[in-house]
């Protein structure tokens, strides 16, 4: 009997729920899950990037199987060498079906490839909603056409309305929409202290067999698999979030924007992957957040911070990502063209707060928030780097990147590249904004409050430069126009100075 329907499941679609499988008849259709090379080499992941998805699939396809569902799964060791479009096509052409089925995919590129890659085996698609997201792409569409310019505050209060999350009836709950303010402490002098370990999952055999094929097959990609212990199935994804319910999520506000040496994790919940992998759900984890609030077991204002970043933030990101592609890719708002430096892959370099942020990436394929945002991207803006080879940095070298959830954040929010198109001002700053949320400076060989001079930070040389070189458009927005006086405050031979110094650390990026 002819197939009627193949049913592609894509590495970040593990969801048991998921609408591919709406009406799904084992008797008549068949489910496929392809691992491919060119997925690694298109941008040069981290192997633990690598295993975490090909380890996750095969955990899903067994769970698949488990159902009595027929899976055809093709693993790197079927064909070491190929994109994933081109093993869809190779299927499509050997199976024969009368429709492919696909719930959207997360990259803009792909959609159209696999739509071709159907035209020419001559069969239909359907790409059904994913209805992971708390939002359709139609929903946020509809949202935004309301705005001239897009702010996650608004959208973020327009999704609790929609969803009832966070919300006591038309109000939000305890009163008030945001909580910054209790928010985004630092350490002090004394640091963090002991912070709970999490809930690691050690390989198995799965995990294992994975390890080692991607070690064969990638050796020379970047990255470190010897900490690997994410979680890769659906039970694992659910005991990281309540451990970090249980254990993190009291404290997870307050110090969401602190930075600590040799501590990667802190308070964070450590479950974007499980997240973008679809092995959890949104509503699902914020939903438990505002649980453990209203049993007495988590505070308000930390629940809220949560609950923001998980249905404000990632769904916003989101939605922007569709309605900005595929001119994000290529924004470059202030031309810049620099080449990333080599110490990106390997974190030799003086500076002891990238040295820090790129060291664990390399080490777990994980850094937070602010360390993506205000040390790793902070210098992407600073030193003038291409936005495409920043952003081909960031997709290669986290567990969690897909370019949906990537490229808004590296283009838009860190670089500024499609010039504030949701966010209002260059997430600019000096070496004093790391001082003040870290204890880096205190064993760097620069020196924070410095500007010029030889043991000057690098990032505050090239802040002042940053402004100096923008002073017009910075000058001229409410958002920064108070960083642009401090700089007219300056005296001329000070504001000389800073163009020398920093003429000559532009060029010598690679020596920092
Ligand atoms: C330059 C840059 C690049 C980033 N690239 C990615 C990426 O490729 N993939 C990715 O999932 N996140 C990305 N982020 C967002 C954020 O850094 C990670 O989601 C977070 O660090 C993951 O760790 P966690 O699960 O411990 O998160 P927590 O700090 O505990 O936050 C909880 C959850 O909130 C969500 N979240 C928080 N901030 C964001 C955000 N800005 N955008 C989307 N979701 C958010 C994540 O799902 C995260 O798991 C990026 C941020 C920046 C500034
Ligand atoms: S002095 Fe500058 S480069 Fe060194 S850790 Fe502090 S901010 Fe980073």
């Amino acid at each position: 009997m002819s197939l009627r329907k193949l049913v592609l499941v894509l590495g970040d679609q593990l969801d048991g729920g998921s609408s591919a499988f709406d009406g799904f008849d084992p008797a008549q259709d068949r489910i496929l899950m392809v691992e491919a090379l060119g997925e690694s080499q298109r941008v040069w992941s981290h192997k633990a990037r690598t295993v975490i998805f090909l380890s996750a699939m095969r955990h899903f396809a067994d769970a698949l199987r488990g159902r009595g569902w027929p899976v055809t799964y093709h693993t790197l060791d079927d064909t070491p060498q190929g994109g994933l479009v081109e093993l869809v096509a190779h299927h499509l052409a050997a199976l024969r079906p009368r429709a492919l089925v696909c719930v959207e995919p997360g990259e803009q590129w792909l959609e159209a490839a696999l739509q071709s890659a159907a035209a020419e085996a001559g069969c239909a698609v359907e790409l059904r909603l994913d209805t992971h997201f708390m939002l359709s792409r139609a929903d946020f569409m509809r949202w935004a056409r309301g705005y001239k310019q897009l702010r996650m505050e608004f959208f973020y209060r327009h999704v609790r309305k929609q969803t009832g999350i966070l919300m006591d009836g038309d109000e939000p709950a305890g009163g008030a929409w945001n909580y910054d303010a209790e928010n985004r402490a630092s350490f002090g002098k004394h640091g963090p202290g002991l912070v709970p370990a999490h809930a690691g999952f050690p390989p198995d055999a799965v995990t294992r067999e994975v390890m080692a094929a991607v070690q064969r097959y990638l050796p020379d990609n970047p990255g470190s698999l010897e900490d690997f212990d994410w979680p890769v199935t659906r039970e694992q994804a659910l005991a990281a979030l309540q451990d970090f319910i249980d254990n993190r999520l009291e404290l997870f506000g307050r110090y969401q924007d602190a930075m600590w040496a040799g501590q990667p994790f802190l308070y964070h919940a450590r479950i974007s992957a499980a997240l973008n992998l679809k092995l959890l759900g949104p509503r699902e984890v914020a939903e438990a957040a505002v649980a453990a609030w209203r049993e007495g077991k988590a505070g308000l204002a930390s629940v809220e911070g949560f609950v923001r970043q998980i249905i404000g933030w990632r769904e916003f990101i989101r939605g922007v990502y569709w309605l900005e592609m595929p001119g994000m890719a290529a924004a470059n708002h202030f031309g810049h063209a620099r080449d990333l430096p080599g110490w990106f892959w390997t974190g030799d370099t003086h500076m002891a707060c990238q040295r820090d942020a790129i060291g664990q990436t390399l080490r777990f394929g994980y850094a937070h928030h602010i360390q993506r945002l205000m040390v790793t991207g902070l210098f992407g803006l600073l030193a003038e780097i291409d936005p495409r080879q920043v952003a081909h940095w960031y997709l290669a070298v986290y567990v969690d990147a897909v370019e949906w959830v990537e490229l808004p954040n590296v283009a838009g929010m860190a670089l500024f590249a499609n010039g504030g198109r949701f966010t209002s001002k260059p997430y600019a700053a000096s070496g004093a904004y790391i001082q003040r949320m870290s204890n880096h400076c205190s064993a760097c060989r620069y020196d924070p409050a410095k500007k010029t001079g030889d043991s000057a930070c690098p990032l505050t040389t090239l802040y002042w430069h940053f402004l100096d070189r923008h002073e017009a458009e910075l000058g001229g927005s409410p958002r920064t126009a108070l960083m642009v006086k401090n700089l007219q405050r300056l005296p001329a031979e000070e504001r000389e100075a800073v163009r020398v110094q920093a003429q000559m650390l532009l060029e010598r990026l690679e020596d920092l």
